[in-house]
């Protein structure tokens, strides 16, 4: 495996390895009072795998020299050929829960219990590279993509990898995405893509544009059509455990069932002698822990199809209900619904529903992001700084800076998301006490909190290596360079064995970026 290339972040950063605790920078063990207000100290422990399995990979254990093991892989073995920052990707996790999701939509929609099939594709956005495209394909799932290079790389997924390995159809993906420009609907309908969720009409416009242009060349049959989904918002959002539902639609996302926008769309596309309506579409939104919201949404798709098939008689043939099935973040948070469950909420809501209305049931597809990634990676920090800041009447709060932060993680930044942090190197010792304790970044903003709340053992020191759950969505992902940070690797962990997905950037990737 890689030793950390001359120039990483490791080379250049020499602040972590310089620095030695200072005898006011330890906190006091047992001599902390939590702040007004906060919860007991106690409260705030991250949970161990065995306490929640759900919150880790479903590799990760407590090794029996104390060391937190993912893969079959210890803290200090992962670290040794991936240093810290690192995102540890527990592979047969992920693959495990993409397996969960084909089977259960395939289960639930089986055509032999009266339905019309169903499918999941994987929504990329959450973390993409081609070997996790080619595990999604494998494992039974479609992949969406949401840009221009997203696409590309399913694309480069879809064949096989020069070794005979199995080659996939291009309606195994979809594109999505509002404003998306020409050349992105054209590259689209060129390839076919089995998902072309069009956001506008000048989207629609765009790809009776490309068939024309496709059959004069040749390239698509004197007759043959493109398939568009249409995104709806159905006045429904969802996030966390409750859904609201309004006939107000501000946001940038989707045509409006209630103003008519959606409607509208959809008769363009029957009307086009070059299109054809392939589906209706909605997403909710994300981190959705009650099925309710995505029950609400399926009615008024279905209520919606059955509306354009009694006005036009194009009975569309396929819905798809979007991603958004929430996880546990922290110890605080309920597990989840599991796919099973909420697959199965769907097919009630789809077999009663086409029931009432005498519709043709159809085929119903999901897409699923943080629920397949975001358990399946850790985020491997090392301490490089402990600070406690008094608060006045003896409380106080450890500030522990770790070698990453918003440039690695940017949920809590962004939308005040909550994680929690274990101490991962070494087994915490149950007899030194607890410190309230708040884990930032080292970048130039006080926003910059990678974890705002979290007990961890008072006698942590500079060096010790901690592990954060539930990264591997929207981590890498949405990673960046602020302060010219290099953005970490992914490191894939399995049976013991170890290797990187996607190497960690270098100095010199980001100079190279540089012009004369
Ligand atoms: C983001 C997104 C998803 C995935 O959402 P998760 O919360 O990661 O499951 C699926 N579909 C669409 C259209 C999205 O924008």
């Amino acid at each position: 495996m890689n030793a950390p290339a001359p120039g990483s972040q490791e080379a250049v950063v020499p602040a972590a390895s310089g620095r030695t605790p200072t005898p006011t920078g330890r906190p006091a063990p047992g001599r902390s009072l939590v702040p007004a207000g906060e919860p007991p100290l106690g409260a705030l422990v991250a949970p161990e795998p065995a306490e929640r399995p759900d919150l880790w990979p479903t590799t990760a254990r407590r090794g029996d020299d104390g060391q937190l093991v993912v893969g079959g892989r210890s803290v200090s073995e992962i670290v040794a050929d991936a240093p810290t920052p690192v995102y540890v990707l527990d592979e047969a996790d992920m693959r495990g829960r993409a397996s969960v999701w084909a089977s259960v939509m395939a289960e639930e929609f089986w055509p032999d219990y009266g339905m019309n099939g169903g499918d999941a594709f994987y929504a990329g956005k959450a973390f993409l590279t081609t070997r996790v495209a080619r595990w999604m394909l494998s494992d039974g799932l479609g992949i969406d993509t949401a840009s221009r290079v997203e696409l590309a790389i399913g694309l480069a997924a879809l064949t096989g990898e020069g070794d005979g390995s199995e080659s996939f159809p291009p309606s195994r993906l979809g594109l999505h995405g509002n404003g998306k420009t020409a050349a992105e609907v054209a590259m689209a309908v060129q390839q076919r893509l089995g998902h072309l969720v069009v956001d506008s009409p000048e989207e629609i416009a765009y790809a009776a544009e490309a068939v024309r242009r496709l059959r004069a060349e040749g390239i698509y049959g004197p007759d043959e059509r493109a398939g568009l989904m249409v995104r709806l918002t159905t006045g429904i959002h969802a996030g966390g455990h409750e859904f609201i539902s309004t006939a107000h639609e501000d946001q940038k996302f989707g045509l409006s069932v209630h103003t008519g926008a959606a409607r509208a769309a959809i008769d363009a596309i029957i009307a086009a002698p070059e299109l054809e309506l392939r589906g209706l579409h909605s997403h909710i939104g994300s981190q959705i822990t009650d099925p309710a919201g995505f029950e609400a949404a399926a009615e008024a798709v279905l209520r919606l199809r059955h509306e354009v098939a009694a006005d036009t008689g194009v009975l569309c043939e396929e819905i798809d209900l979007g991603g958004g099935l929430g996880i546990a973040y922290t110890g605080a948070d309920a597990p989840a619904p599991s796919p099973a469950a909420l697959a199965r909420a769907l097919a009630a809501v789809v077999r009663r529903l086409c029931d009432e209305l005498g519709d043709a049931i159809p085929h119903v597809s999901v897409e699923p992001g943080r629920s397949i990634a975001g358990p399946a990676q850790v985020t491997l920090y090392t301490v490089t700084g402990l600070k406690r800041v008094e608060l006045g009447q003896g409380a106080s709060r450890l500030y522990v800076s770790v070698d990453g932060g918003m440039s690695d993680n940017l949920r809590p930044a962004l939308y005040g998301a909550d994680y929690t942090a274990l101490l991962a190197g070494r087994r915490p010792d149950p007899a030194v006490g607890l410190v309230r304790s708040r884990l930032v970044g080292k970048h130039c903003e006080s926003g910059d909190i990678v974890v705002r709340d979290v007990d961890l053992p008072a006698d942590l020191a500079i060096g010790d290596v901690l592990a954060v759950p539930a990264t591997g969505a929207y981590g890498r992902s949405m990673a960046m360079n602020y302060n010219l940070f290099t953005r970490p690797g992914v490191a894939w962990v399995r049976d013991g064995r170890q290797g990187w997905i996607l190497r960690p950037e270098t100095v010199e990737d980001l100079i190279a970026l540089e012009g004369e």
